[in-house]
């Protein structure tokens, strides 16, 4: 199984900007962790095609993993916006800190060394040690969940069942090629055995695939169906003086930690009265409806107030509207801007 699937990779593997490919490295190219470490953190929770622009702009402007510590950490969270869960872009900042002041500004070589580092979880060292280091790792992300459950056709469910998935993707994965292997095994998943059509007919695993036997691949992984995200509710506030607009960076704890936005109340299970949290005792005008954001535990409802104000006494930062993308506001802070020229 892993001698088809290396030579399929060797073959069809993607061609992507942070990868040695087999024939790269014959040519004597070898892996750069600090690059492989980048993608792997922005890749997390969104697509090649989304993070791609993002780690091209972030290797430009900080060629090397101690450029990346010695750079302001408000720059690395303004150049993040978009990507969201932001506390990746602070652990990134913390992580490159501890390899420039720890590790001579050089990436620990094993799994076991990788995990002690800030923002770095079982996923992400067990790829970094086998694509840079030649560890014989386990790699397991959501691709290789979905190929090795329909391999086996494992009926326990995820995520309860996460521990039998890692135990059975270990007896697949090859103490040669660690690297090329965990990159393989991601990409059938990512490119043939996908969740709804999985291309049976050209994956070099058919004549193992126990689903593919039983007619049943798309029944697999099974997952325990999610409770309905639970509401919280909270309002913001837009104040304008002409062109500029009021914004105050949020604390470093908790969701959106460290990045601008506008004034508001906190974000509780019911509304409460907001005027009492906004920025000042002013004619604040409701806007239109409300701004809806899905976070990954809980559905947001924002009410949105604005208001003019006759100076720029409040405390927080005026930005111009014109320079306003420089603050790179999360993507709920700009529904929230849009909502209030409504
Ligand atoms: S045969 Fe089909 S279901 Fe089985 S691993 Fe290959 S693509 Fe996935």
């Amino acid at each position: 199984m892993q001698e088809q699937l290396l030579a399929w990779y060797d073959r069809q593997g993607r061609v992507l900007p942070w990868r040695v490919r087999p024939e790269d490295r014959d040519a004597g190219q070898v892996a750069d962790p600090y690059a492989v470490w980048l993608s792997e953190i922005m890749l997390q929770q969104t697509t090649v095609a989304h993070a791609t622009p993002y780690w091209q702009k972030f290797l430009a402007e900080f060629p090397s993993v101690i450029d990346l510590a010695n750079a302001d950490r408000d720059r690395i969270l303004t150049m993040w916006a978009g990507l969201g869960y932001y506390a990746r872009a602070r652990n990134l900042h913390k992580c490159a800190g501890v390899i420039r002041d720890q590790y001579d500004g050089n990436f620990p070589k094993t799994e076991a060394e990788l995990l002690k580092l800030p923002g770095i979880g079982p996923y992400t060292a067990a790829t970094i040690a086998a694509i840079c280091f030649d560890e014989a790792t386990n790699i397991v992300d959501g691709n290789v969940e979905r190929v090795v459950s329909r391999i086996f056709k494992i009926d326990a469910p995820l995520p309860k069942a996460r521990p039998e998935y890692r135990r059975l993707a270990k007896t697949l994965a090859p103490k040669f090629r660690p690297g090329d292997y965990g990159q393989a095994i991601m990409d059938l998943g990512a490119t043939i055995c996908t969740p709804r059509s999985p291309k049976c007919q050209i994956c070099p695993w058919q004549s193992y695939c126990t689903a593919l036997k039983k007619g049943t691949p798309t029944d697999y992984p099974k997952k325990l169906k999610k409770a309905k995200l639970p509401i919280r509710y909270g309002a913001a506030f837009v104040l304008r003086h002409g062109d500029s607009i009021l914004l105050r960076r949020r604390p470093d704890k908790g969701l959106l930690g460290g990045m601008m936005g506008f004034p508001g109340t906190e974000w509780g299970e019911k509304p409460k009265d907001p005027l009492k949290a906004a920025p000042e005792s002013r004619n604040w005008e409701k806007c239109e409806g409300y701004v809806k954001h899905i976070f990954t535990h809980f559905e947001l409802r924002l009410d949105v107030y604005r208001a003019e104000a006759i100076d720029k006494s409040v405390t927080g930062v005026w930005a111009s509207l014109k320079d306003i993308d420089e603050f790179a506001l999360p993507t709920v802070m700009k529904k929230v801007m849009s909502a209030s020229s409504k």
